[in-house]
C-alpha cells in the first residue's frame, strides 16, 4: 500500500490543517473519508489547486455541515446532488460530496445516480489520472485508492478513460481528454482515441446538451494555450457540433499570439482598471468566421452569458469598421475616444491586435493611456445654473465638452463654461 500523508502534509499550512481536521471528524462520524479527483492529481504533479475536492462513504451534507459547525464556516449545500460547499476557508475552497455509482441509461444525457462506495464512484470518473483517491481518515491517512492505474498513468503521461462506453455515456469527456492532453503535454491513449473516434462517428457531441458543451468549451479557451487544445479537437471531431460552417483557421495561430501579447501587455499597464478576460477573446477569435446569422444562432442555442455573447457578437459587428475608421491619417482624438468608449476592453485590443494597421494600435494605446481618463470640469450643476433643462440635451453638452477637451479645444474650466455657453445657444 503505497502511503502519501507527507504529500498531504506538504500543502498549504491551512489546507493541510483542514484535512487532517476532516479527516478526525470522519472518524467520529464513523465513515471513511476522501480527497479525490483532479485535486489529487494535481498533489502528484505538484501543481497548485486551490479546490478540494472530499468524498465520504456516507451522507456528504451531514459530514459538510459538521466541517462547517467545527470552523465555523458557511456551508451551501446541494441536496439534490448530495454535495455541499464550504466557504471561508482562506485561500481555498472545499467541496463534499457522496460516494456515489452512476448508470447511464441513455447516451449522452444525465446518469441515474445511486449510494456507492469509492470504488463507484472513481469509475464514474473520467479518466484513470483523475480517478484517485486518498484517504484522510486518522488510521489510513495519506493511503493511495487507486484501482485504476491512474498514477502509473500520470508518470507515463497518458490520458486514459475507464472504459469503452465512456465518450457514448458522456461526449464532453472528448473536450476534456484534449485539455488534459494538452495542458498537461500527455498523450491520449491509443484505446481510448479509438473510443473518442467512434463516439465522433456516431455523432455523440451532436446529441449532448448544448449548456454542457458550452461549458467545457469555456474551460478550453481558460486554458493558458487553448489554441492547442482546439487544434487537436479540429484533428479529432472537428466543430460542427458547435455550428456547421466553422473550420479551423490557419490565421488563427497568429492572431491568437497576438490577442495573448495584448492581453499581456493590458495586464502590465491597466490591471487596476479592470479584470481582463483573455478567454472572450479568444472565443471572440474562435467564433469571427461565422455570418452574423450562425453567429447569433449559435450564441442562442449555446445559451452563452450575456456578458460573454454580447462581447463575441461585438467584436464580429465592430471589427472591420473599427479598422476601417481608425487606420486612417489623421483622426481627432475624440473619433478615437468615441469609437473605443463604446466597446469592452477586451474588444477594443482585440481589434488592435488584428488589425493591419499599426495606427490601430496606436491609437487603442492613446484611448487607454490618455483619452479613457479624461475628465471635464464642468457638471451638471454649472449646466443648470446656466438655464439648461435636465434632460438627453443635458447629456449632449456634457459629451460634447469631453470631445473638446479630449481634441485640446478647452483647457480649463472657465474655458468649457464659454464653450457650454456657445453649444446651449446653438
Ligand atoms: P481542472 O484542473 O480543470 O479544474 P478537475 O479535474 O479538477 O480539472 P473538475 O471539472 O473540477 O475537473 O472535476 C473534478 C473531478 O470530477 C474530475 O477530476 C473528475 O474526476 C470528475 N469529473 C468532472 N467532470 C467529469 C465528467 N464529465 N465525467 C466524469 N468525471 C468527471
Amino acid at each position: 500500500m503505497t502511503v502519501f500523508y507527507k504529500k498531504l502534509n506538504e500543502l498549504p499550512k491551512e489546507m493541510s490543517g483542514f484535512i487532517h481536521m476532516a479527516g478526525a471528524l470522519a472518524d467520529e462520524m464513523g465513515i471513511n473519508a476522501y480527497v479525490v479527483g483532479g485535486f489529487v492529481r494535481d498533489i502528484f504533479l505538484g501543481v497548485k489547486n486551490f479546490d478540494v475536492d472530499l468524498v465520504v462513504e456516507g451522507d456528504g451534507i451531514a459530514f459538510a455541515s459538521e466541517c462547517a459547525r467545527e470552523l465555523d464556516l458557511k456551508l451551501v449545500s446541494h441536496k439534490r446532488f448530495g454535495t455541499a460547499t464550504l466557504h471561508g476557508l482562506r485561500g481555498f475552497k472545499v467541496d463534499i460530496a457522496s460516494a456515489r455509482r452512476e448508470i447511464y441509461e441513455k447516451p449522452a444525457a444525465l446518469p441515474v445516480v445511486f449510494k456507492g462506495h469509492i470504488k463507484d464512484d472513481l469509475f464514474r470518473r473520467d479518466f484513470t489520472v483523475n480517478a484517485m483517491a486518498i484517504s484522510i481518515n486518522k488510521h489510513r491517512f495519506g493511503q493511495l485508492v487507486d484501482f485504476y492505474d491512474g498514477h502509473s498513468d500520470l508518470k507515463t503521461g497518458v490520458i486514459r478513460a475507464l472504459h469503452a462506453n465512456s465518450f457514448i455515456d458522456d461526449p464532453t469527456r472528448i473536450l476534456r481528454a484534449v485539455r488534459f492532453e494538452q495542458r498537461f503535454d500527455f498523450k491520449i491513449d491509443k484505446a481510448t482515441l479509438s473510443w473518442i473516434k467512434s463516439a465522433v462517428r456516431r455523432k455523440m457531441l451532436h446529441k449532448v446538451q448544448k449548456h454542457r458543451l458550452r461549458d467545457e468549451l469555456i474551460l478550453m479557451f481558460k486554458e493558458s494555450l487553448p489554441l492547442k487544445s482546439l487544434r487537436r479537437l479540429w484533428g479529432l471531431a472537428g466543430f460542427s457540433y458547435i455550428a456547421p460552417s466553422l473550420r479551423f483557421q490557419k490565421e488563427w495561430q497568429r492572431f491568437f499570439e497576438e490577442a495573448a501579447k495584448k492581453a499581456g501587455w493590458f495586464e502590465e499597464h491597466f490591471s487596476h482598471k479592470r479584470h481582463l478576460e483573455p478567454y472572450v477573446m479568444y472565443m471572440s477569435l474562435f467564433f469571427y468566421p461565422l455570418a452574423h446569422k450562425e453567429l447569433s444562432q449559435a450564441m442562442r442555442d449555446f445559451a452563452f452569458h450575456k456578458g460573454e455573447s454580447s462581447r463575441i457578437l461585438s467584436f464580429r459587428e465592430n471589427f472591420t469598421r473599427v479598422e476601417k475608421e481608425l487606420s486612417k491619417k489623421n483622426v481627432r482624438g475624440s473619433v478615437v475616444y468615441r469609437i473605443f468608449e463604446p466597446l469592452s476592453y477586451e474588444v477594443a485590443l482585440l481589434s488592435a491586435a488584428l488589425s493591419k494597421s499599426v495606427l490601430v494600435l496606436k491609437r487603442a494605446q492613446d484611448f487607454l493611456f490618455v483619452y479613457n481618463g479624461q475628465r471635464i470640469h464642468v457638471k451638471g450643476e454649472d449646466l443648470k445654473r446656466l438655464g439648461v433643462k435636465p434632460g438627453p440635451h443635458f447629456k449632449n453638452i456634457l459629451d460634447e465638452l469631453l470631445y473638446a477637451k479630449i481634441d485640446g479645444e478647452v483647457k480649463d474650466k472657465e474655458e468649457e463654461l464659454a464653450l457650454a455657453q456657445k453649444l446651449i445657444q446653438k
